[in-house]
């Protein structure tokens, strides 16, 4: 087993405001989900997050918008949040979540401060079609080869329990593994009762058979990282993802659900005798 675990922390810092039809997700205005919604998240609130996080031993702190993509005003965001951490918190990693992105955004990002860029393909391109028609695969997929091209560490990976099929999940990860990613996030669906999707059918041992796939089909990814999801998926089994290839988590809340407190994280991983990671090369 890997015996040192990465933790990252995830910020949202413009929640439920995007017009696209994605279906496992809560932030789409279309669905009504009763979460909270704002524009942006003040700078006093970020700084404590990322102060938290830090202490928490988190390396990477993504800084996650809710739209598909990026505009002038979400570009400005990001990065006058990320000179700002850069200078006040210069431990953490700064990663940007802001959808599609182009070249040249991606390098504007770059010079701010941001080191990686997450951007997930959710699923595989022939299932795509029936969770999202209002922007395709394809964007996805652009974005990440963007990613690699201006030079940042590309985290790209997806969302388990939509009601693919095995065949979809092997795809998937066929094609994350074709952008060689340093860090692949998997996700398992939290089920909202606005949202049209039937709630996520996987097992506990299902999932836990999802993460050594995943790993076992992505050798060469530094990280693979249980993010959303995992408190609903694996309960009081949490502590067994790390022997099926999980390497990494993503600790406290997630963008609209609550994480556990991070101490319980810490406090599992250290009955498992993980340490928690001090540095990432890439
Ligand atoms: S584009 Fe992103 S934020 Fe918008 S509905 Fe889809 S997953 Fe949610």
């Amino acid at each position: 087993m890997n015996k040192e675990i990465f933790l990252c922390s995830i910020c949202n810092i413009n929640s439920g405001t995007c017009n696209e039809d994605c279906k496992f997700c809560s932030q789409s205005v279309r669905y009504k989900a009763d979460i909270e919604r704002y524009k942006q998240k003040p700078m006093d609130e970020i700084l404590k997050e990322a102060i938290a996080a830090k202490e928490s031993g988190a390396l990477g702190f993504c800084l996650v918008t809710s739209n598909k993509g990026i505009d002038e005003k979400i570009l400005n965001f990001v990065c006058s949040i990320a000179e700002i951490l850069t200078k006040e918190v210069p431990q953490l990693r700064l990663i940007a979540c802001n959808g599609t992105a182009t070249l040249e955004q991606l390098l504007t990002l770059k010079a701010s401060g941001i080191k990686a860029y997450n951007h997930n393909l959710e699923t595989s391109e022939a299932f795509y079609p029936q969770i999202c028609t209002t922007h395709p695969w394809s964007q996805r997929y652009k974005t990440c080869q963007n990613v690699n091209e201006a030079g940042l560490s590309l985290l790209t990976g997806g969302i388990f329990g939509l009601g693919e099929s095995q065949e979809d999940r092997i795809s998937m990860l066929n094609s994350i593994s074709s952008l060689n990613p340093a860090s692949v996030p998997i996700n398992f669906y939290h089920h909202n009762e606005a949202l049209e999707l039937e709630p996520n059918p996987l097992t506990a041992d299902e999932a836990l058979k999802l993460i050594k796939l995943t790993r076992e089909r992505l050798p060469n990814a530094q990280r693979i990282m249980v993010a959303g999801g995992r408190e609903l998926m694996f309960g009081d089994r949490q502590s067994e993802i790390f022997s099926y290839g999980a390497n990494s988590i993503v600790i406290g809340n997630y963008l609209t659900t609550k994480g556990r407190v991070m101490s319980k994280d810490l406090d599992m991983l250290q009955s498992l005798n993980l340490t928690v990671a001090k540095q990432v090369k890439n």
